[in-house]
């Protein structure tokens, strides 16, 4: 970029659209001062306000197997970690307690497992029937990769939405991270699913071992590029059993400059105030929250099961019971003055291309907001 960059004209342009340049994006990430991070922050609060409103949007998350055929080198699941006890819920304990969450008003509730062939496509179609037809909610899976036809399937039995985080959007860094998963295949996959009509959820990790500014400035172009109608971003924990013990976590702030980003370059995207997030300091959803995230997601996956499910040491809320959760989840949203939403809280940007609007505006009638006055130069 020619000649001193200004943080309040890069603030500014953020304000105005979402089409960042790569040099304004590492611009933006190498912010160290904590008066600088803060305007960061405080500008995608300013485009959450005005192209997602108030609402934070409350997701039920149940992970229901910790039975993992991969051998990711951060994850605590890994096939390789041969210390863990693994865990499966029965369909009939899956949609016991979907029913029992839709009871207690939650709209969506989110399907998480390693990637465990154990539960065929039928099985997993099966058991989605059975939810959309005992209750109202919206269903979001997040098992993993499949192949496309199985995606189909599942699309064709109910699923609303996918999580699959594209983890690194930086070839090599991905082959890293993966010693048994392929690149291709995972875009492949983040490509079909949009193409089959879910609503997708994209997003990586800060701060794994060998990353760099370059790399997350890859995974905002992507995500840029690609426009997720959900994205996950969260710092990497470090897990004992893994390759990576011993590493250093990912940062708070780095990690909040992430979503802040991500919600500058999305505008509208449903973002998560993530369990890691809130794993590395305890009040870094509301930080979160603040920083451009709109979605929490309590877990409730049975006490039993979910001490088992350590993809990563140290886990927020693993031994609060489910009622708890619930009112936690209302108190922390509130604390930051925000509402909590109603409703399924489906994808803005689907609402967008189909004319619908369920609780979001309609974009063209969205202005930008306000732009910062000039200040001193900042570098
Ligand atoms: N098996 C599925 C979903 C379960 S893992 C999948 O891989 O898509 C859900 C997410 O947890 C992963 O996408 C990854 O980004 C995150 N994760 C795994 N290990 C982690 C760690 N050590 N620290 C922080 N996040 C981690
Ligand atoms: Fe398995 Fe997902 Fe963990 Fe990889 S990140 S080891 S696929 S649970």
């Amino acid at each position: 970029m020619g000649g001193a960059v200004h943080l309040d004209d890069v603030l500014n342009t953020c304000l105005q659209s979402g089409s960042l340049a790569r040099e304004e994006i590492l611009f933006l990430l190498s912010r160290q001062d904590s008066a600088e991070i803060d305007a960061i922050k405080r500008c995608a609060d300013e485009v959450r306000k005005v192209h997602c409103g108030e609402d934070v949007h409350i997701r039920a998350l149940v992970e229901f197997s910790n039975h993992c055929r991969r051998n990711c080198n951060y994850c605590g699941l890994r096939r390789g970690n041969h210390d863990l006890a693994r865990y499966r819920m029965s369909v009939d304990e899956i949609v016991e307690l979907a029913v029992t969450l839709f009871h207690k008003g939650l709209m969506t509730i989110v399907l998480q497992s390693g990637e465990d062939p154990f539960y065929h496509v039928d099985m997993l179609s099966d058991m989605v029937r059975e939810i959309k037809i005992k209750t109202e909610m919206a269903v979001t899976m997040c098992v993993g990769e499949r192949p496309h036809d199985e995606f189909r399937t599942l699309r064709n039995a109910g699923v609303d939405r996918y999580l699959l985080r594209h983890e690194a959007a930086n070839p090599e860094l991905y082959a890293r991270l993966h010693p048994d998963s392929r690149y291709d295949e995972r875009m492949g996959c983040l490509a079909g699913l949009r193409d089959l009509g879910f609503q997708v959820g994209a997003g990586s990790m800060v701060g794994v071992p060998g990353q760099t500014l370059e790399h997350l400035a890859d995974d905002i172009e992507f995500i840029r590029q690609f426009q997720p109608d959900m994205v996950g971003i969260g710092p990497f924990i470090a897990h004992p059993n893994t390759p990576y013990a011993g590493s250093l976590n990912g940062e708070l702030d780095l990690s909040l400059k992430m979503v802040a980003l991500a919600r500058i370059v999305t505008r509208n995207a449903l973002i998560p105030a993530t369990t890691a997030i809130g794993s590395i300091q305890d009040d870094g959803r509301e930080l979160a929250l603040q920083a451009g995230a709109d979605v929490v997601m309590p877990n409730y996956t049975p006490l039993q099961y979910r001490v088992h499910y350590e993809i990563y040491p140290n886990k927020r809320c693993i031994a609060e019971d489910p009622v708890h959760c619930h009112s936690c989840m209302r108190m922390r949203i509130l604390s930051v003055d925000r509402t909590v939403a109603e409703g399924a809280g489906h994808s803005r940007k689907k609402a967008d291309q189909a004319g619908l609007i369920p609780g979001c505006r309609k974009r063209e009638g969205i202005k930008s907001p306000p732009l910062l006055p000039r200040r001193k130069s900042l570098v």
